[in-house]
């Protein structure tokens, strides 16, 4: 990439640095808005628009006044100088002449060239003879050609996200130099008649509108069309990889005979709820498909899940294939193990825990046996799978309380020697439906929404400031009385200092203050993962009985006997985050308490609150977040499995995703290699968008 392209080659893969006006230095300014290429560059799309002031007649200015003309431009003079250079235009508007004059500024000659249409916004001056009205270094922007040449059209300034570094002006005027090139060569993914189904602009058109809009109404539909796109192009690769899957060679089934279930059955000390029975009919149904399941069960904490994944597993151990369960950290490997062993007490199904931190030597004999087919069933992180270990026969893999893979990473984990194997995914986040399709639309999905019966029920309570000395005091008698408790602290980003530091000093103050005599923990993400461990295991031990911590806990250690939990600055949380903490207690044959704490002033976030108070539905709860919060913020941010979408906002576009699912189905029914020709815009858009994201997606 040796010459500055120029604007007439410049296309959507050119490296942002090349473009005019650009290089290196402030290509580093643009790739930290994660703008690499001209292609990101116009999918930079802005937040808002600032309208400018309505235009005046040129005949109609008055000195002195703020005030904008449109006109055209019929001469310019550049003078050029060191210090006092000068460009100088005339613009009429058919009630007169005004003269426009910039200091210092060669560069406003390459784009105010006689015959352009203008916009000028500053103070009306006049030329020294005060023939003329003047403007001196006032904004202007160019006026798209084909816009009716109307004074009365409002006028909108997009605003784009920036940086310290890089201002939205500065966007705003390299997009401008690009956007007319790279419409230009642009294709459309959809037909003119699905086009016009919706009244869509064209794609090519859609961007013009965004970032140099006349009216708001163009700019609402034109983002729904990219956003549509983009969602399309979404759903595509995410059921290519499906499709591809269904095509594998066959894995060998897994039949789950009558004579299995009720051995398998015999070893649970209680009978499914009808939930479980779903799940459970469910993956019978994959294990004896000849193609690999893809399968999660979601469903809220408590409701059940280590049962079904049991089941799955001994099906699997029934028909002579090894399992592996993955779980998120050691310590909830250890408990799942130590759960399994004890539903599995005398039979001759071996379960063995692997982890960091075994002895070599015991390892070694580990890793032999799973090599020679004596486990059945392997449990650990999913370092299990990427590591050294080999397996004699794989045939299933378990991935627990996992929502945080994305498409491609499960596509990965589920395979084992080339092949790929049964896999299932245990997700405790309740994800409506319509999410699920995007971060889930590859696998099938079953919902446990019943819990076990005889759970005690959570009293939820929203406590200010007043009410804190009497909560402190009813959780230290009950502390007293053999209960424990979680005093939880929001950790927004595990380098916040500030946060680190609440926690600290609380469980300080805690300790010393209402909880005196107490024996109180402390668990926070700067720890060694050892140290939060061996904190943890002195709690579920029951060692201490007071946990102060920050959301390190959320992943979910079981510790039946902690009965209280207090949330402090609960407003902070996402519902669906608080949901899944308080599900932390109530775990017991206690009667539990949740404190949720705020001192927010804020009436949105006292409504939010109240929502966790009246519903302890893990659904209803995700569904409002969705709404108030976004996606992102439902399944967090980091690593939340999400694709990232520039231009579709789930909150808002939900019923463009359906269509776009739709649509994308009824596209590689008819052609499922994309290689028709009016696919060809759609195929080249998904390799650019997904190619290096999914090896898996192969369009040739
Ligand atoms: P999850 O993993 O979904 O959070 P668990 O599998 O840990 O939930 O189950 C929570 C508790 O409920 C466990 O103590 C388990 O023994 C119990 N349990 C599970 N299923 C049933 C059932 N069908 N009837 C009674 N108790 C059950
Ligand atoms: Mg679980």
């Amino acid at each position: 990439m040796g010459a500055t392209p120029s604007l007439a080659n410049i296309d959507l893969d050119t490296p942002i640095q090349y473009i005019k006006g650009v290089g290196p230095v402030r290509a580093g300014h643009f790739a930290n808005l994660g703008i690499q290429t001209a292609g990101d560059l116009i999918e930079h799309l802005p937040f808002r628009y600032e309208t400018l002031p309505e235009s005046a007649p040129i005949d109609q200015l008055l000195l002195g006044e703020q005030a904008t003309i449109i006109g055209q431009v019929t001469a310019v003079r550049s003078r050029p100088g060191r210090r006092r250079g000068s460009v100088v235009a005339d613009v009429v508007d058919g009630t007169g002449r005004a003269r426009v004059r910039w200091f210092n500024a060669p560069y406003v000659a390459q784009q105010v060239q006689p015959g352009v249409t203008i916009r000028v916004t500053g103070k009306v001056d006049t030329d020294a003879e005060g023939r003329f009205a003047e403007f001196a270094n006032p904004k202007y922007a160019i006026v798209s050609e084909d816009d009716p040449f109307d004074g009365d059209v409002e006028q909108f300034e997009p605003v784009y996200p920036a940086t310290a570094a890089l201002n939205s002006k500065a966007i705003a005027r390299t997009v401008a130099s690009v956007l007319e090139p790279l419409t230009q060569q642009m294709g459309d993914p959809l037909s003119d008649q699905q086009r016009d189904e919706h009244d869509w602009p064209l794609r090519s058109t859609a961007f013009r509108r965004l970032h140099q809009p006349t009216t708001l109404a163009d700019v609402s539909v034109a983002r729904r069309r990219l956003a549509y796109d983009e969602l399309l192009l979404s759903q595509i690769a995410i059921q290519k990889v499906r499709r591809e899957r269904d095509a594998l060679p066959a894995s060998a089934p897994m039949p789950c005979t009558d004579k299995i279930d009720e051995r398998i059955r015999a070893r649970l000390p209680f009978a499914l709820t009808p939930g479980q029975e779903d799940a459970v009919a469910g993956i019978v149904r994959d294990l004896a498909r000849p193609t690999p399941m893809r399968r999660l069960v979601q469903g809220d904490v408590g409701c059940g899940k280590t049962a079904v994944a049991l089941y799955a597993a001994l099906v699997a151990v029934a028909n002579r294939r090894q399992v592996a369960l993955l779980a998120p950290t050691e310590i909830l490997a250890e408990q799942h193990a130590s759960k399994i062993a004890g539903y599995l007490q005398d039979s001759r199904v071996r379960v063995e825990l692997l982890v960091g931190g075994m002895a070599a030597s015991k390892r070694t004999t580990l890793l032999d046996d799973i090599r020679t087919n004596k486990v059945n069933w392997v449990i650990g992180t999913h370092a299990l799978i990427q590591k050294d270990v080999r397996f004699a026969d794989l045939g299933l893999v378990i991935i627990d309380e996992q929502h945080r893979f994305g498409v491609e990473q499960r596509a990965t984990m589920f395979q084992s020697a080339g092949r790929a194997v049964d896999g299932l995914v245990m997700s405790a986040t309740p994800i409506p439906r319509t999410l699920a399709m995007t971060c889930f639309g590859d696998l099938d999905i079953t919902t446990i929404r019943d819990a076990p019966p005889g759970r005690q029920p959570i009293t939820t309570r929203f406590v200010e400031r007043d009410g804190e000395d009497a909560m402190w005091s009813e959780i230290r008698d009950r502390v007293a009385n053999g209960e424990q408790a979680y005093v939880i602290y929001p950790l927004v980003e595990e380098s916040d200092v500030m946060d680190l530091k609440a926690a600290t000093s609380e469980y300080e103050r805690l300790s010393a203050g209402p909880f005196s005599g107490l024996h109180v923990g402390l668990i926070h993400g700067r720890q060694s993962s050892a140290d939060r461990d061996a904190e943890m295991l002195r709690f579920r031990d029951g060692q201490t009985q007071v946990l102060v911590s920050t959301t390190v806990i959320e992943v979910g250690v079981d510790v039946p006997n902690a009965s209280i939990m207090v949330i402090e600055h609960a407003e902070r949380f996402g519902l669906s985050q608080l949901h899944q903490l308080r599900g932390r207690i109530g775990r017991g044959t206690r009667k539990s308490d949740c404190f949720l704490r705020s001192d927010s002033k804020s009436s949105k976030a006292r409504e939010r609150l109240a929502i966790l108070v009246r519903s302890v539905d893990g659904f209803e709860i995700a569904e409002h977040d969705l709404r108030l919060r976004g996606p992102g913020e439902l399944l967090g941010r980091r690593q939340s499995g999400l694709p990232e979408f520039r231009m579709a906002d789930l909150t808002t576009d939900l019923d463009l995703l359906q269509l776009a699912r739709d649509n994308a189905s009824r596209i590689l029914d008819a052609d499922p290699q994309l290689s028709r020709r009016d696919h060809g815009v759609l195929r080249q858009m998904l390799v650019r968008r997904f190619a290096h994201l999914m090896p898996m997606v192969h369009v040739a």
